[in-house]
This record gives structure tokens, C-alpha cells and sequence, in this order.
């Protein structure tokens, strides 16, 4: 019978790998009591310092899955397919790919969470639609699924539950940054969730998680491993954040920027991502579609407007708007923006109180950021490049320190990065 300070002292030395037995008994002891919180922050630092070798890795990933539930979406008849990111600012490639892949004919089971950091939570924007209730049980999820075609709901207390314990534990023990503890946490939801193909959207860049190029590259490579040694076709797309996506950032205002964009009116960026995704996903999902032509066609849309009735909300109510508008941030000179700091304007638009800090706060349904000038564009001497949006004037001050440095323009139009680096996995 293994115990758990020589697991500890196993990983904390780099002795070894933990072999699969040994993994299974720190779940079960960990989930029965005999495993205490400050054990397995113990070895979760030793995880961070040392790493999990594939098999481990593996191991680590089946007890999370193992943990909990297994929902089956094989009554749907339908593909079904989802998308995950790891999240960046005015990311809201969720809100326009969910409904406009299941208006190509697949089911789109998204299980989400909500936003913490600079970063906004997919959650956090659509509960900006009056009526919009983010948690189902899994006769409603399944339901809505089987009318809309897409879904996009909390993830239930029933799917991964060690996640859920490990997570936080990881979030004040400083041991989040991990490539294999960030790969299992992501993926055990993911496989759990019943999705049979997946697409990731691996973000990097200032803006991102994941800021080095690199980093990026290997969480990509080790989730798409995984995925596919759980049975779940998955292909990863590793992409650029180094500034916002769209011009919008904040809950309410990226509803109306994704509404936007299944109208046909995205801006460039948010529709080069949101379409190449779609692509891949009908690509794993088997299906034959144009997500041009869907969007065009107003299927995509309908397909929208659907899945928001589905969950109780009204497509139709107008979006709340913040009650003070200022802008900010003016152009220093004549010319090109060059770069507007995807990170600074996260900060910016949290401060205004569009995310939170700690995850029982709640967030701002109006405040945030428009974007009306982006890496580009062309500006004059003076003119400003950012709105901010906020409930309470007195947060002003705060957000426009975040943007000290945050802009900067030259003479001659930037060459800009392409924004999708590379795709691995199936
Ligand atoms: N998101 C997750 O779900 N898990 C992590 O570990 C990091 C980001």
C-alpha cells in the first residue's frame, strides 16, 4: 500500500515516474480524507518543479475523468464536436463558432467556466442577456442540445470533481503554471463533457496565458496527446494575443460584437479565428459545410437566437449599457498603430470591472473597453484609441494607469504577425 509522504518525497527528488497504482491511490485516498489539502499541495509543487512523463500524465488525467461523471451524446444523433480556449482578451470566438458549427449540422456540447484575471469568461458575457441562465442539469443540457444544436452552459459539479478540488487548491499554492496540471485540468473536463472531436484554441502572446510562443506550442502538443489517448479526436490551433480580438472587450459589448459577426459584420480578426476553428471543427466532426456561406445565409444566427431561448434568454431584449463613456489612451503622432497591449486593455477593462479578482465576486455586465482604433489603422496626432465603459465613474483613474505604455504608433504601416502560428494534433 503506497503512502503518501513517500509519493511526495518520490516526486519531490525526481526519483521516479509514479507508476498508474500509485496515481489511483492518491485519488481515491485524496477523495476519501486519508490524502490531506496540504499533501497534495506538496506534491502538486514537486509536479510543477519536476513534471509528469507521458504514462504519468496519462494516469493523472483517467483518475480526473474517473472522478466523476461521463456524459453520452451518443442519443443526439449528430457529431458531436466543441471548442476550447485558454482564454484571452476579447475572446469571444465561443459566442459566434458555437451556434454558426451547429448551423453546419454538428452538436456543440460547450461546458464552460467563468472568467478570472484579466481574461473574461464566456459565462460572464452571455448572462449579460436578460433571462440567460448559465447552469442546466443533464436532462436540460441534453435538451437544449437536441433543439438548438449547440449549448453553451457552467460545467456541473458532476463532471471532474477532483479538477474542481485540485484547481483551487493549485490557485493558492502558485502551482496553476503547469504545462502537465494545466494539459489534465483542461482535458479531463473536455473528455468528460462526451464531446467526440475537439478543437483548441491555444493563445500567446502578451495577452495570454500562455505568453512564450514556445510554452504554447508544447501545452498544445501534450492536450492534443491526450485527447487522443482518451478516444476524443483533437486538433490544436496555437494563436496569436497580443491584442484584443475584435474591438470589443467586456461582457455586454462582446455579446453585441458576436451578434455582429453572425450577421456577417465581424471585424477581420475575430473572423479569420472564429472561421478557421469552424473549419477544423466540421473537418473532425466529418461534415462537409461552408461556415461562410452559413453566416451569409442567416442559419448561423438563427442557430444563435436559438441556442440563447433554449437557456432562457431573449435574443431580442436590448443589452445593458454602462452608465459613464470616456476616452482614452490618444494617439501620440500621425501614422499606424504598431501595437495596442492586449494585456494592458484586459487589465484595463477588469479594473473597469468587466472580470474579477476573486471567484466569488461578481462581475460588470456593461463595463469595458472598445477598441476604435486597432494595430493598422491608421490615426492622427491626438485622436483616441480607446472607449472605456464602466457603472461607477470613480474606476477611470485605475484603468487608464493599466494603458500607461500600452500603445505605440509609427510612421509606416506594421507588419503585422500572422495570427494563427501553427496546428498540431489530429
Ligand atoms: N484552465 C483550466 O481549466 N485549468 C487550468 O489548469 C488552467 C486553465
Amino acid at each position: 500500500m503506497p503512502d503518501v509522504v513517500s509519493l511526495i518525497r518520490v516526486k519531490r527528488d525526481n526519483l521516479r515516474p509514479l507508476t498508474d497504482r500509485e496515481i489511483a491511490w492518491l485519488f481515491a485516498a485524496y477523495a476519501g480524507g486519508e490524502v490531506a489539502d496540504e499533501q497534495m499541495a506538496a506534491l502538486l509543487m514537486a509536479i510543477y518543479h519536476h513534471g509528469l512523463d507521458p504514462a504519468e500524465l496519462r494516469a493523472w488525467t483517467g483518475e480526473m475523468i474517473a472522478s466523476g461523471e461521463r456524459l453520452d451524446l451518443s442519443g443526439l444523433g449528430r457529431p458531436t464536436v466543441d471548442k476550447h480556449s485558454t482564454g484571452g482578451v476579447g475572446d469571444k470566438v465561443s459566442l459566434v463558432l458555437a451556434p454558426l458549427v451547429a448551423s453546419c449540422g454538428a452538436a456543440v456540447p460547450m461546458l464552460s467556466g467563468r472568467g478570472l484575471g484579466h481574461t473574461g469568461g464566456t459565462l460572464d458575457k452571455l448572462e449579460s442577456i436578460p433571462g440567460w441562465r448559465a447552469s442546466l442539469g443533464n436532462d436540460e443540457l441534453l435538451a437544449a442540445l437536441a433543439e438548438a444544436g449547440a449549448v453553451i452552459a457552467a460545467a456541473g459539479s458532476g463532471l471532474a470533481p477532483a479538477d474542481r478540488r485540485l484547481y483551487a487548491l493549485r490557485d493558492v499554492t502558485g502551482t496553476v503554471e503547469s504545462i502537465p496540471l494545466i494539459a489534465s485540468s483542461i482535458m479531463s473536463k473536455k473528455i468528460a463533457e462526451g464531446t467526440g472531436a475537439l478543437v483548441l484554441d491555444v493563445k500567446t502572446g502578451s495577452g495570454a496565458f500562455m505568453a512564450d510562443q514556445e510554452d504554447a506550442v508544447r501545452l498544445a502538443t501534450v492536450m492534443a496527446g491526450l485527447g487522443a489517448e482518451h478516444g476524443v479526436r483533437t486538433r490544436a490551433l496555437v494563436t496569436r494575443m497580443d491584442a484584443p480580438l475584435g474591438r470589443a472587450v467586456g461582457n455586454a459589448l462582446e455579446v453585441a460584437e458576436a451578434v455582429a459577426a453572425l450577421s456577417g459584420e465581424g471585424p477581420a480578426d475575430l473572423m479569420e479565428i472564429t472561421l478557421a476553428l469552424a473549419r477544423h471543427m466540421l473537418d473532425l466532426a466529418g461534415l462537409d459545410a461552408d461556415p461562410e456561406r452559413a453566416i451569409a445565409s442567416g442559419r448561423a444566427l438563427n442557430a444563435y437566437r436559438k441556442m440563447i431561448r433554449a437557456q432562457g434568454g431573449d435574443p431580442d431584449a436590448p443589452l445593458p449599457r454602462a452608465g459613464h463613456c470616456q476616452t482614452a489612451l490618444a494617439a501620440p503622432r500621425d501614422g499606424y498603430v504598431a501595437r495596442l497591449d492586449a494585456l494592458a486593455v484586459g487589465v484595463a477593462a477588469w479594473r473597469l470591472g468587466a472580470g474579477r479578482a476573486r471567484k466569488e465576486d461578481g462581475v460588470s455586465h456593461t463595463a469595458g473597453v472598445r477598441c476604435l482604433a486597432k494595430p493598422g489603422d491608421r490615426v492622427r496626432a491626438g485622436e483616441p484609441v480607446l472607449e472605456l465603459h464602466a457603472d461607477d465613474s470613480g474606476r477611470f483613474a485605475a484603468a487608464v494607469e493599466a494603458l500607461d505604455g500600452a500603445l505605440t504608433v509609427t510612421g509606416e504601416p506594421p507588419a503585422l504577425p500572422p495570427l494563427i502560428v501553427t496546428q498540431v494534433g489530429a
